[in-house]
């Protein structure tokens, strides 16, 4: 089968198109037929450095896929049945999505939500889901559109462009915080109400700031974060799941102490199933289908090597989806 492997190298790894012989795969119960896979930040570092997301050798990257199942092991699953997979090691532990084929544990997929195409599943893709899993975990801690405004950082970015879309459909005002100003229209669109330069959250800044926001979804964290947090209304939380621009936290307890906010990681490898579900059927139903379409662009398996590096340089707009084999 067609499939991007990565061998190690010295400095960064040799990624190449080979021929994959299928009993190569890894064991798993359930093997599936991948139609779409997606490039997120993840599989850029993977393909561009390797370590510390590559962790077993050869190594199909690919962190996320949608297919068929083609065949099962399990009663769990049975062939034909569609399904999303994502996280869990696939690609840094596990052979991942940019093959024909992958083989996984059979609690690893998901069934793909009723009313979503296995192209728009990876339009929403880890990114999206990821951004799923922030809004649950700030509507989990009681937090509602009422409150206040919910800021995005990050935000022409994959997992921000789905966290602006999905908070606006919510009935939150959104702030989108962007280091791209021509891409204000775009997140408008999207349904963001105002556009902040993500500048302004860049510096250092002071333990406590101005309460601008109720609630915030962060990609970026550092400084960004640290500033995110001090802005933060009294009783508000903080989504942090990313790390675009660097993996410190360098804040100060003021703003949990006198303001009482809450930080939430949101870790989307290992999230338990029960709450994989609940993020997939919300995103079927709680995502905007104009707005998935306006973020996303489509390329093919043999382009993924051309875009793996302008994607970590923060210049891919929203979501790329990989067509492997539709
Ligand atoms: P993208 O590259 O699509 O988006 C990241 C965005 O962050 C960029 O578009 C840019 O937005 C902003 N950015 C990039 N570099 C910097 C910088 N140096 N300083 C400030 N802002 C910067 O990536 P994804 O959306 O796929 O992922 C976003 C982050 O979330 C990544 O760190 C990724 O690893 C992480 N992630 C974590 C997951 C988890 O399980 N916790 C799952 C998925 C992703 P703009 O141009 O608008 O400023």
């Amino acid at each position: 089968m067609h499939a991007l492997l990565l061998t190690k190298a010295d400095a960064s790894p040799l990624a190449r198109f080979v021929d994959f012989d299928p009993a190569e795969l890894m064991p798993g119960e359930v093997t599936i037929r991948v139609s779409h896979s997606t490039l997120n930040y993840k599989d850029g570092l993977a393909i561009a450095r390797g370590a510390p997301v590559v962790r077993r050798w050869p190594m199909v990257p690919g962190i996320d896929l949608a297919g068929m199942v083609e065949h099962s092991d399990t009663g769990e699953w049975a062939v034909g049945d569609a399904v999303v997979v994502n996280g869990w090691g696939m690609g840094e532990t596990h052979l991942g999505a940019y093959a024909e084929l992958a083989r996984v544990p059979a609690a690893w997929p998901v069934r793909l939500p009723d009313g979503l195409s296995a192209a728009q599943a990876m339009a929403i893709g880890t990114a999206g889901y990821t951004a799923m899993l922030s809004v649950l975990a700030l509507e989990r801690h009681g937090l509602k559109p009422s409150d206040g405004a919910a800021l995005v950082t990050g935000a022409a970015g994959g997992v921000g462009s789905v966290a602006v879309a999905l908070l606006a459909r919510l009935g939150w005002t959104v702030i989108a915080s962007t280091g791209r100003p021509a891409e204000a229209d775009y997140l408008r669109a999207l349904g963001a109400s105002e556009i902040i330069d993500r500048a302004e959250l860049a510096a250092p800044g002071k333990p406590l700031a101005r309460e601008r926001w109720a609630v915030a979804v962060d990609g970026v964290g550092s400084t960004t974060l640290a500033n995110v947090l001090a802005g933060t209304r009294a009783g508000g939380a903080v989504a942090a799941c990313g790390l675009a621009g660097g993996m410190d936290l360098p804040g100060s307890v003021a703003p949990f102490i006198l303001r009482g906010v809450a930080l939430f990681g949101i870790d989307s490898v290992m999230c338990p199933r029960p709450r994989r579900i609940e993020a997939w059927r919300r995103l079927a139903t709680d995502l905007d289908r104009a707005a998935l379409a306006r973020m996303t662009q489509t390329i093919r398996l043999d382009d993924v090597l051309a875009w793996a590096p302008r994607i970590l340089d923060g210049k891919v707009r929203g979501r790329l989806v990989v067509e492997v084999a539709p």
